[in-house]
């Protein structure tokens, strides 16, 4: 099983130098999106590495940092055409995008894998954290087909962005929801998404840890991953095979 792998993904790229915001700041730094998902990834690939032998999973783990997300999930797309290991070696995308600076939850979002047998994978990992998985709670925002998981999908991959929960420890209802209209509105994509001594750094280490708890037990299956049968991507899914 050595050769089939894990891939965890977090772009790096973001928009660069741009239009000036009202403070004259034009430098679209990305901190959150995608800085804090990049950290994310070198922090789980640190983390495989210090597994002693005896636990280290059956399958290898890829770490793949692509660029352009921001220009339409070309270093994605790009990579998926040109795997360093076949698609069919390729066990499921675990991908990071925007991470949870708010605080712990005591829910997660791994975004798409209703669509697969990740699914299983994700309920185990959020039992055993006494947490709960919840569905997208904004499909609107079309999240699934706008990170760099997508590509994947598409080629058949079984593939989830994880993103935290709404239901945040010690906040009341409705909070999580308004933080994100607030993110989203003041800073998402603009020169403001920066850095700041308010992050609370335990939300993010709580995402890193479930993202390395689903992608080492999805290293560790009998089976690769597969695709629901009535899935969009399960023609694809066969395709690969
Ligand atoms: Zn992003």
């Amino acid at each position: 099983m050595k050769n089939q792998y894990v891939v965890y993904s977090a772009h790096w790229d973001h928009l660069g130098i741009g239009q000036p915001d009202r403070r004259g700041d034009t430098i679209y730094n990305g901190a959150v999106d995608n800085a804090s998902g990049v950290a994310s990834v070198i922090e789980i690939a640190e983390a495989f590495t210090k597994l002693p032998p005896a636990e280290r999973p059956r399958r290898s783990i890829l770490f793949l940092i692509p660029t352009a997300e921001e220009q339409g999930l070309l270093g994605a797309e790009w990579y998926v055409r040109h795997p360093l290991v076949p698609l069919v070696r390729t066990a499921a995308d675990i991908n990071l995008d925007s991470m949870n600076i708010l605080g712990t939850t005591r829910d997660f979002v791994p975004l798409g894998a209703e669509r697969s047998s990740i699914e299983n994978v994700a309920e185990a990992i959020a039992h055993e954290r006494n947490m709960r998985v919840v569905h997208d709670p904004r499909p609107e925002q079309g999240s699934f087909y706008r990170s760099d998981h997508f590509p994947f999908a598409r080629f058949g991959v079984p593939s989830i962005s994880l993103k935290e929960g709404d239901t945040f420890d010690g906040r009341p209802a409705g909070w999580g929801e308004r933080m994100f209209r607030e993110y989203n509105t003041a800073h998402y994509h603009q020169p403001s998404d920066e850095y700041s001594d308010s992050w609370d750094f335990r939300g993010m280490i709580q995402e890193a840890d479930i993202a390395f708890a689903i992608g080492r037990r999805i290293a560790d299956l009998d089976q690769m991953p597969h695709f629901n049968p009535n899935d969009e991507f399960a023609q694809a899914d066969r395709n690969r095979r």
